[in-house]
């Protein structure tokens, strides 16, 4: 299975630790939750960033795992 197979779109990434209902129904993944497809996702612009961290800190979006 290669990354084009997860369906993944619509999907948005929450802030690491987020518990709020669309997390819960799995609509959106927390970051702390999130697999390394949904981390290309979202730095491909695929998967929608609500984390509330700038992507481009590296380093930021690491310690939210
Ligand atoms: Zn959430």
């Amino acid at each position: 299975m290669t990354t084009n197979d997860l369906a993944m779109t619509g999907t948005t990434i929450d802030p690491s630790g987020c518990n709020c209902d669309d997390c819960l129904r799995g609509s959106s993944i927390p970051l702390h939750r999130a697999t390394a497809a949904h981390l290309q996702g979202l730095m491909n612009g695929d998967l929608a960033n609500a984390t509330g961290l700038d992507l481009s800190d590296i380093e930021a979006v690491l310690d939210g795992l």
